[in-house]
């Protein structure tokens, strides 16, 4: 037990850096542990003041009988911080970093914004005179103004930065439509729920759809045992479009009648300006957005709106789950297979795992939600730890799925075409473009790009920083997609001086480019890394595609998630292989999920939808149950697989990643980091407390993938146990071990679980 305890007095995010050592009297020790809250005598005056524990230790950090000593335990109620603390103490226990990094990550940086004030757009104009406004807003290119009267016509207010952000209005824009007396700018004091403004032009309850039977026996389930006061994790396995969303707004809106608050995760691509309207329709000024792009500064607001308990329902990325409410009752996490759901910066935690944990310290259910789960989940699914739900219908009437269809391009190629386009997706986009339909045109990975090498020497043009080659962009630079370094295209080779360098491989820009020459008549949109990098750029052409101002859309993954497009009704996939070779055990499960995803994106009215899957491998699983749409198929497949080559789930697995901007110390120690893990694994297996059957592999040191990145040289060694706190052992003794030496501070040594 811990004899003394760190102690911050206010809670925030700068003061971390600095607690303040205090005793813990003997009659407390029990009792004291990370994130709980205590009364303890502070300043000159030691007037007695709540705090919170964030460290526990067994050393003074000076004179202990200089240290005061904590008065009790604070009477209350647990706040939100006091649980934040624990999630974020459990955060480095977990994933291995400083507890302040861990709260650094749970707590909002204080940052006083200037109190906006809230600002509402109002329509002042009819809907029919609104159609006919649209009608001409389209005729004459207004595209912002056309965006927004569209917008009215589902909602009769808008929020003002919402308008600006989401509908990229500009004020110059507005301007004539308030003169014109069209629409009209509210502050706060003439706030009203923008669900009233709609349900009111609605004339009715609004579009809030009648659950059907399946959407509705999930939800009964899910609210009984929760109301019974069972504490749990559901999956709920449902197709695109099969009303896994309005189930989530049914849940909300059963914790909000009980005053509980929920937390809603979706990935940041699919916080579309459609979705952010669905939940203002339902839940008005009770819902709250927060994404990547806000300031610290607006973000502490949102925080403090909901601690207040101005606000009951968060909707944002994995940080949405920091939200701090007091009664906390639902987290759901949508799309739950998605990488991004895993930090990239330590504390390396996963959204899934941690909200798990969040929801059990204050007795909050869990549902993830997904098309594709992932392997994990599906498996907890499956062995009962999870409550299972599965959808297979899609919720709107006469929406049917698409008929999908394999076509093997070297089949294609042994024929005489030589073209990216199949002979019958060439046919299928003929066929929709004539009947004025969409058409989304899917490159799996951004990386497939071309690059420039020498047909004299063979060597291909890379980054001097990173192991990759440049990609080369339509404007002549060439351009590292790892750390950004960019040069003018070279005229002669850098290693031979010959002028014979061409360029290899077809990026989307390459694809757009040889739609546009394919189909002269069509209106092409690309959508990719480069087209969105700029803010608002991914939703501007979301957006644009949506009104129907292209017919066709050429994109990466981020085109194949969430949004919906009535007018789609062919998706093209043009080499569905190229994700499943990537040097990631994941890469198959990756690819089901792509595939399966962008196939979901056809059809999703009456019209008939088709799918086109061009590759060259159709016999390999993945591809054969994206195209029969079997989950379980592919499930089956894929942990024979892993089982058999010992990967998670199967398998835990750490990584251990090596890097320095020197070759040799980064080589020395992952010598010495190996030989330190081998040799503490030989004692514990040769213990008394484990028997001998104890598996455990070690995979490497290998060289990383991209063994230099930003002039550090990097190696991996991978362990691999059944037993996960085997691992966590190993590491932390490591962590320990290390420290003794004398590369210590000079390498970067970071564990990671895959
Ligand atoms: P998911 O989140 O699973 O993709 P959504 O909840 O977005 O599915 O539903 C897909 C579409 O079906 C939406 O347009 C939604 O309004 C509609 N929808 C969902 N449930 C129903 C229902 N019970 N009755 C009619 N339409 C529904
Ligand atoms: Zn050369
Ligand atoms: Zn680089």
């Amino acid at each position: 037990m811990a004899e003394f305890a760190d102690i911050i007095i206010d809670i925030s995010h700068e003061k971390v850096d600095r607690p303040f050592q205090y005793r813990i009297p003997e009659s407390l020790k029990s009792q004291v542990y990370a994130g709980c809250q205590v009364d303890v005598p502070f300043g000159k005056g030691n007037r007695i003041r709540k705090g919170y524990v964030v460290g526990l230790s067994n050393q003074a950090c000076y004179d202990r009988e200089k240290l005061k000593e904590i008065v009790r335990i604070h009477k209350g109620s647990v706040s939100a911080e006091s649980q934040l603390i624990q999630v974020a103490w459990w955060m480095k226990e977990r994933y291995g970093s400083t507890m302040n990094q861990a709260l650094k990550t749970v707590l909002p940086v204080k940052q006083k914004v200037k109190q906006k004030e809230k600002r509402w757009i109002t329509c002042l104009i009819r809907k029919e005179e609104l159609r006919i406004q649209i009608a001409e807003a389209a005729k004459r290119k207004y595209k912002a103004r056309e965006r927004l009267f569209r917008a009215f016509l589902e909602m009769e207010q808008i929020p003002y930065e919402m308008a600006l952000q989401q509908l990229h209005i500009t004020a110059a824009a507005m301007k004539p439509l308030i003169d014109q007396g069209m629409i009209r700018l509210d502050t706060l004091a003439d706030y009203r729920n923008p669900a009233a403004g709609f349900l009111k032009s609605q004339g009715k309850t609004g579009s809030l759809v009648t659950l059907n039977q399946e959407q509705q026996a999930v939800v009964s389930d899910i609210c009984l045992q929760y109301d019974k006061g069972i504490q749990k994790t559901y999956l709920i396995h449902g197709i695109t479009g099969s009303g896994k969303t309005e189930i989530y707004m049914e849940l909300i809106e059963h914790m909000q009648s009980q005053g509980k608050e929920s937390i809603l995760l979706i990935p940041e691509i699919s916080l579309t300006y459609q979705t952010v309207m669905r939940f203002c329709r339902r839940f008005g000024n009770k819902v709250s957005f927060i994404n990547s792009k806000l300031s610290a500064g607006e973000r502490y607001d949102q925080f403090e709106q909901a601690r207040k308990g101005e606000i009951q329902i968060m909707i944002g990325p994995r940080s949405a789950l920091f939200t701090p409410f007091r009664n906390l009752g639902l987290i759901i996490m949508d799309e739950e297979h998605e990488t991004a759901y895993k930090s990239e910066i330590t504390p390396r935690y996963h959204a899934r795992e941690t909200a798990q944990y969040r929801a059990g310290l204050c007795g909050a259910s869990v549902v993830l939600g997904s098309a594709t789960p992932s392997v994990e989940t599906y498996t907890k699914a499956l062995h009962g730890i999870y409550g299972y739900y599965k959808i297979t219908r899609r919720a709107k009437k006469n929406s049917m799925l698409p008929s999908v269809m394999v076509v093997d391009m070297r089949k294609e190629l042994k024929e005489g075409n030589r073209s990216i386009f199949s002979g019958r997706l060439e046919s299928l986009i003929k066929e929709k473009l004539a009947k004025k339909e969409q058409i989304i045109l899917f490159l799996n990975r951004r990386g497939y790009s071309s690059f420039l090498s020498c047909r004299n020497c063979g060597a291909a043009i890379k980054c001097p920083h990173c192991d990759v080659t440049l990609t080369l962009h339509q404007d002549d630079r060439l351009v590292c997609h790892y750390c950004n370094y960019q040069i003018r295209r070279p005229r002669l080779c850098p290693a031979c001086s010959s002028p014979y360098l061409a360029p290899f491989g077809a990026g989307t820009q390459k694809v757009a480019a040889l739609v546009r020459e394919t189909f002269p008549e069509a209106r092409v949109l690309r959508m990719d890394y480069d087209t969105t990098s700029k803010k608002g750029g991914h939703e501007a052409i979301l957006s644009a595609f949506s009104g129907h101002e292209a017919d066709i859309l050429v994109g990466t993954q981020m085109i194949v998630k969430g949004h919906d497009f009535p007018a789609v009704t062919l998706v093209g996939i043009l080499a569905a292989d190229l994700s499943l070779y990537a040097p990631d055990y994941r890469c198959g499960e990756r690819t089901f999920q792509l595939l399966t995803q962008a196939a979901g994106r056809a059809g999703r009215d009456e019209r008939s939808g088709h799918v086109v899957i061009q590759t060259y491998s159709p016999e390999h699983y993945c591809i054969e149950a994206a195209a029969t749409q079997n989950y379980e198929q592919f499930y089956q497949k894929e942990m024979e697989y892993r089982k058999l080559l010992s990967y998670p789930p199967a398998c835990a697995l750490m990584a251990l990643m090596v890097s320095s901007p020197n070759e040799e110390i980064t080589g020395k120690a992952m010598e010495t980091a190996w030989r330190i893990a081998e040799h503490f694994y030989r004692n514990m297996a040769a213990g008394p407390h484990l028997s001998g059957s104890l598996n455990m592999q070690f995979i490497g040191p290998v060289n990383a993938v991209i063994y230099k990145l930003n002039d550090m040289y990097r190696k991996i060694l991978y362990m691999k146990c059944e037993n996960y706190d085997i691992l966590i052992k190993i590491r932390n003794h490591m962590e320990e071990e290390l420290k003794g030496h004398s590369f210590y501070g000079q390498a970067s040594i970071l564990f990671d679980f895959m």
